[in-house]
């Protein structure tokens, strides 16, 4: 799902935002990624190919970003914010131990509702469900730390 540089021109006139080359770099790396990098990850990496970047830079950029809802803020309620640029509609699995988030894409969930009653008042504008637990990885590791102990 790598957009080509025009296609990215197109999207940002579109949300009225202005085109920068750290700005092309920062949605192009969150496109091409499917990890939900933090803003730390991001500035990391676009680093390597903008060096004067700064990390202000970043997080005014993934801000505006979210404001135009070409991507989305991941809160997991963990203190670093972990940022999507995948804005269909999916689902994520979330990984307790090396906090590794996948998408996950399931029609039956995307299905769900609540009553009006249920919702409170709030006009709901959408809804992604979490199911958090160990990655296949994680539980391997742990298999193996029990089996040195007993
Ligand atoms: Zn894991
Ligand atoms: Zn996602």
């Amino acid at each position: 799902m790598r957009l080509i540089k025009q296609e990215i021109k197109v999207q940002f006139k579109a949300r009225g935002l202005k085109l920068t080359p750290q700005r092309c770099a920062i949605y192009e790396m969150l496109v091409a990624s499917t990890d939900h990098p933090t803003a730390e990850d991001i500035y990391q990496t676009v680093k390597r190919a903008y060096p004067m970047i700064s990390q202000n830079t970043v997080y005014y950029t993934l801000s505006a970003l979210k404001g135009a809802r070409l991507i989305s803020e991941v809160n997991l309620g963990h203190e670093h914010a972990r940022f999507d640029a995948n804005m269909e509609r999916h689902h994520h699995l979330v990984c307790l131990g090396c906090h590794k988030i996948e998408d996950l894409y399931d029609h039956a969930l995307d299905q769900l509702k609540i009553s009006a009653r249920r919702a409170n008042g709030y006009l709901l504008e959408s809804h992604r469900v979490e199911f958090r637990g160990y990655c296949s990885r994680c539980r391997q590791r742990q298999s193996r730390s029990k089996q040195k102990v007993g």
